[in-house]
């Protein structure tokens, strides 16, 4: 068991390419099983956390953010991986930190058309104001000084659209959903109905988990991707260089909590 006397973080990745990110800034100092899932107990950046690859989807998530509540008893669960872009002024390798969260595949299917519904309301049923996760306001403005005149390294020519790039990093709507889009039509509904900056597929579970224990939670997203038919290309190509920047940020978000 570490030494170290700091609260427990948790951070959860989905895919290897993302939790190799923290490489040897992690100092490991055990695993254990839980679930199937492998937790790391280690410390990064100087404070005790537990890094685990939850494998893609709301539910592999929930399942994890859930073990790191309880068995853990860790008091902010951060999300750090790659999602396609929506937002048609970003492109491939530029960052976003959730400021909103919405499971954007909950709700109501009327005559073939989706409406998004906060998880767990129905307006037929359970009808509710809420809508999706918003980050607490302490920690926004935290986050939004830990960032200030942050730079990321630059993106290679092929990620950055042509030419090498600083990134752009910034709050956004991530959405979340049990879906790998690659489909332009659904990429401009995505934006043009919710807002969504990014769409992944585990953040707002993550958040929906961390709201019930009363705890914190970070999402960083860089995209790897713009959610179009040529995603899952891009996905592929551009996977480890743009996983890396979400890392990056997340490592600086620590000293935060
Ligand atoms: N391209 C592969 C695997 C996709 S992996 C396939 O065809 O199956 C998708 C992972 O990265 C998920 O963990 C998700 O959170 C994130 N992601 C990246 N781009 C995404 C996109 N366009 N839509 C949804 N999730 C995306």
């Amino acid at each position: 068991m570490s030494e170290n006397p700091s609260p427990v973080i948790g951070i959860i990745c989905a895919i290897p390419d993302e939790i190799a990110q923290f490489g040897s800034a992690f100092k490991q100092e055990k695993v254990t099983s839980h679930g199937g899932f492998a937790f790391a107990e280690g410390e990064l950046e100087g404070k005790h956390c537990i890094l685990v690859e939850a494998g893609m989807g709301k539910v592999n998530a929930a399942v994890v953010a859930t073990i790191l509540a309880q068995e853990f008893a860790c008091k902010s669960l951060l999300f750090s991986g790659v999602a396609g872009g929506l937002d048609p002024a970003l492109g491939v390798g530029d960052v976003i930190v959730g400021k909103h969260l919405i499971q954007h595949d909950y709700g109501i299917i009327n005559n073939g058309v989706t409406e998004s519904y906060h998880p767990g309301h129905l307006p037929i049923f359970a009808p509710s104001e809420r809508f999706g996760y918003y980050l607490d306001e302490g920690l926004a403005s935290r986050i939004g000084t830990a960032l200030e005149g942050f730079e990321l390294p630059m993106l290679s020519a092929e990620a950055g659209g042509g030419e090498a790039r600083t990134p752009k990093l910034q709050f956004g709507t991530i959405l979340t959903g049990d879906q790998f889009v690659n489909c332009t039509a659904t990429r401009n509904r995505l934006h043009n109905e919710l807002g969504g900056q990014a769409v992944e597929m585990e953040g707002a579970a993550v958040a929906q988990v961390a709201e019930r224990f009363g705890i914190d939670w970070i999402v960083v997203r860089s995209l790897s991707d713009l959610a179009g038919e040529e995603s899952g290309m891009d996905f592929i190509k551009f996977l480890h260089e743009t996983a890396a920047g979400a890392a990056i940020v997340l490592r600086r978000l620590i000293r935060v909590l």
